[in-house]
């Protein structure tokens, strides 16, 4: 369906996502006007009404990232009603249904853990309130391709595909976004984006903390599953997928999985994985474990555009810095004709997409050094975000809920997207390289620095 949903229903109202992203994203929406719906919360716990309130409150005070506007909350406290009761019990629902009153197209938030999901859905399909709605799922979509499929099924046994929103918050940045309109709204990019001029692209997602007392829920997911499956499998489709054939989701949706369909497995012999030095003794983490902190690997698109241009993607955890970047590295001209004071040859051209922090864009170009001599030297053409600072206060969350209310998938993965990117990087899941060790504060494993044969381009401060 297609139409605006007229009430939103929050399973785990009064759990984790609800307060740190939820609330203060319709708090938001309600702030700039587009939260014109009731919003039920459902959960086990025994509260009510005005503890629900009190809980958003306090969870909008906290992170809404203009604070709590008095006049927005007033509006949203008046549309949040709460729903008690257990996950599988029918009785929930009919009181849900109760409280729903006439809506006719409830969108339906799963901020509940995975392994209630098929009780919520099948208690939404029992009581009739999945016809007419849509569902939205959050990450993690299933850790590995089985249980992906798993979760696909039973979602798809309630709701249509279209009607399926699976949350991938990354999706609703600016800067990933700005990818999409960078790649399709630039001609002048099109005849030098493939095999013949771009020779590599690295994707970096570097973060200068561990797992800050989440020892427990890192050792279930580690860098593959927590970041890349999902995140860096998306800015890879977004750097080098083709343009759609038309305006709209659906387009766009087909035109990502036909790229994951070109992508070659991932091979363990291509995968470097690290873990750093002190997660052993992390809270809730095993004294043994090989769950890695890091992974550097390389994927390859069998398609006519990137047959034998290398993608590298490396994420780890206390690394030098935090940041995000995509690289794109053009090929060196063929004979280089000037070179710098000490002799080197020219850097290779590349675009450098920064996602965090100090969102942007630059792209290094080689001109003549200042001087007697005829010398080159690379200097980078930028455009900063932060000069536009307006533009980034829509957050992720408020973009991606409002897109859910309004009915609107594009920036939603599909079932068939997740499970491509699963198969992808199956390999790595089932034949898991040795662990390295490195050094907190570092780049991430020794072996790690000759993923790509010419070199890591490191983030550096802007
Ligand atoms: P929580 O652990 O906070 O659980 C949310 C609510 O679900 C709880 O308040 C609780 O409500 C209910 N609940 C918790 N455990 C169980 C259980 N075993 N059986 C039944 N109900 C339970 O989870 P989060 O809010 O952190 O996450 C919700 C979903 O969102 C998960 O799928 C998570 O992976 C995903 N996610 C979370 C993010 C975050 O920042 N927290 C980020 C990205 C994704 P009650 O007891 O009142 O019913």
């Amino acid at each position: 369906m297609t139409e605006r949903a007229d009430v939103l229903v929050v399973f785990g109202a009064t759990g984790d996502l609800a307060k740190r992203s939820l609330f203060p994203a319709l708090h938001e929406l309600q702030r700039r006007g587009r939260l014109d719906i009731p919003v039920i919360g459902v959960a086990r716990s025994e509260w009510d009404d005005d503890q629900l309130r009190a809980y958003a409150k306090s969870s909008i005070e906290q992170y809404a990232p203009h604070g709590l506007d008095q006049t927005a909350w007033d509006a949203l406290a008046k549309q949040l009603r709460f729903v008690q009761g257990e996950y599988h019990h029918p009785e929930t629902y009919e009181q849900l249904k109760k409280t729903m009153g006439g809506a006719k197209h409830p969108l339906a938030y799963l901020a509940i853990p995975p392994s209630v999901f098929d009780d919520v859905i099948e208690g939404l399909a029992k009581a009739g309130i999945n016809e007419g709605g849509r569902i939205c799922v959050e990450k993690p979509f299933g850790r590995d391709l089985a249980s992906a499929k798993e979760l696909n099924a039973c979602v798809l046994n309630a709701f249509d595909e279209d009607d399926v929103y699976r949350m991938d918050h990354f999706l609703g940045k600016e800067s990933v976004l700005d990818l999409l309109v960078f790649r399709f709204d630039n001609l002048i990019l099109e005849p030098l984006w493939n095999r013949h001029y771009i020779s590599n692209v690295q994707i970096t997602l570097a973060e200068d903390f561990g797992v800050e007392g989440r020892g427990a829920f890192y050792e279930e997911v580690g860098a593959l599953r927590d970041v890349v499956q999902n995140h860096l499998l998306e800015i890879l489709i977004l750097v080098a997928m083709e343009p759609p054939a038309a305006p709209g989701a659906r387009a766009l949706r087909d035109e990502k999985v036909k790229l994951l369909r070109s992508m070659r497995s991932i091979e363990p012999r291509n995968v470097v994985r690290g873990q750093y030095n002190g997660y052993r003794s992390e809270g809730g983490v095993a004294p043994d474990s090989d769950v890695e902190t890091y992974i550097a690997l390389c994927a390859h698109i069998d398609n006519w555009r990137w047959a034998g241009v290398p993608f590298f993607i490396r994420a780890g955890k206390k690394m030098k810095m935090t940041a995000t970047e995509i690289v794109v590295e053009f090929n060196e001209p063929p004979r280089p004709l000037f070179r710098d004071e000490s002799h080197r040859r020219p850097q290779a051209n590349h675009f450098t997409f920064r996602v965090k922090p100090d969102e942007g864009l630059g792209l290094t170009v080689q001109i003549k050094e200042p001087g007697d001599h005829i010398a080159s030297a690379p200097v980078e053409l930028k455009y900063s975000y932060d000069d536009n600072r307006e533009s980034l206060e829509e957050t992720a969350y408020e973009r991606l809920l409002g897109d859910a209310i309004a009915g609107d998938p594009s920036l939603f993965a599909r079932a068939d997207v997740i499970e491509e990117a699963w198969r992808v990087v199956m390999g790595v899941i089932e034949q898991p390289t040795p662990i390295r060790e490195y050094a907190p504060g570092t780049w991430g494993p020794e072996e790690a620095n000759t993923v790509p044969r010419t070199g890591w381009h490191d983030p550096t401060t802007a």
